[in-house]
């Protein structure tokens, strides 16, 4: 299949976005931009389309997709959204938030990998909204990446991973956040985070009763043998085929410890500042000044698809917190790194 590929120009070409929007109507697949990473769409109510999302990603059956409106009141048209969702929604949408909600039955079982729940995300992006606006239908989209590597936050990215396996391709520029949305499940007032993200769970506390965080959020060993509440923490996800090292240190040793084991040719994030003591026969990614960590969240599957095309056989990162954003890029590393810390 050949795979068209238009720079969209921040969501303002209209007839480009109107000839996605009938690939997607017809049951095509088309990549787009959203502030968190490319999401890979297809109409959410064609449950044919959706396996061949499946397909195209070699994503396993029981992982389900987020469902993608242009509003958060177009929700009510296949979930049973809760008094606490028009709550989350006056705050945090359209925005990087995915609630999971009960569903009707008019969003096919392929969508919701046969779960009674369905992912719904309002994205803020301009191309994602035109998107959706024109196609007259939610977007069932997981990220546009081939299933286990990092998730594309660029159209190349999308390219490199899905070409020729898809309709189309919309290079919207580089995602502004970089990691996938926060996902949370709602009980009444209570907020359970299943998967953490820019959305943190200091900010959805000024506005649920409680929040607690899903453990395997923290310890995805803790679901190794199945049960787990959101699909997708089973996976191991997010990973380059370079071995993650996370070295648990403060910079000052971390730099040191690199220094001393990295191999010629191993990788070694760090910050901007701390790029001089990096050395020289090692590929260095920058991640951006050292106490903005949404930089660092913004260039991080940037930076291991990098240290895959050098062909990196490590990549060191520093071990991040686990309070505010940080928590999101912990997640995603802890998964990459296999749950191996190295303590110094
Ligand atoms: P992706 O869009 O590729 O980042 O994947 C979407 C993720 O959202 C999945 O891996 C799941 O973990 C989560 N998700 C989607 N639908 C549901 C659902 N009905 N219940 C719980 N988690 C969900
Ligand atoms: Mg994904």
């Amino acid at each position: 299949m050949e795979t068209l590929f238009y720079n969209v120009g921040g969501g303002h070409d209209n007839q480009m976005i109107g000839r996605a929007a009938h690939i997607i109507m017809r049951g095509g697949l088309v990549a787009f931009p959203t502030e968190t990473v490319y999401g890979l769409g297809c109409n959410a109510y064609d449950g044919e389309a959706a396996l061949r999302v499946f397909k195209a990603k070699g994503r396993p059956a029981d992982n389900p997709l987020i469902v993608h409106v242009a509003e958060p009141h177009d929700a009510y048209a296949f979930a049973e959204p809760t008094p606490m969702y028009d709550k989350l929604a006056e705050r945090f949408m359209p925005g990087p938030l995915t609630v999971v909600l009960p569903k009707k039955e008019i969003i096919p079982d392929e969508v919701t990998a046969g779960n009674d729940t369905v992912a719904v995300r309002c994205p803020s992006d301009p191309t994602a909204h035109a998107l959706i606006k024109s196609a007259g239908c939610p977007i069932a989209a997981p990220s546009a990446n081939r299933s286990g590597s990092p998730s594309p936050t660029t159209a190349d990215h999308v390219f490199d991973d899905l070409d020729g396996r898809i309709d189309m391709i919309l290079d919207g520029g580089p995602c502004t956040i970089g990691l996938e949305s926060t996902v949370i499940k709602l009980d009444g007032e209570n907020c359970t985070i299943l998967r953490p993200g820019a959305i943190t769970k200091e900010m959805l506390e000024e506005v649920c009763g409680t929040v607690s965080v899903a453990k395997a959020v923290i310890d995805p060993s803790a679901v190794k043998d199945g049960n787990v509440p959101s699909p997708g923490m089973k996976y191991k996800h997010y990973a380059p085929r370079a071995e993650v090292v996370l070295v648990s240190a403060d910079r000052e040793k971390f730099l040191a410890y690199v220094s001393e084991t990295a191999s010629s040719g191993d990788a070694v994030m760090c910050a901007e500042e701390d790029m001089p003591a990096v050395r020289s026969d090692l590929i260095c990614l920058p991640m951006g000044h050292a106490d903005r960590p949404e930089e660092a969240s913004q260039r991080l599957y940037a930076a291991l698809r990098t240290a895959d095309d050098r062909r990196a056989a490590h990549v060191f990162v520093r071990k991040p917190g686990t309070d505010g954003v940080e928590l999101a890029m912990y997640n995603r590393l802890i998964r990459a790194a296999e749950c191996k810390i190295t303590e110094i």
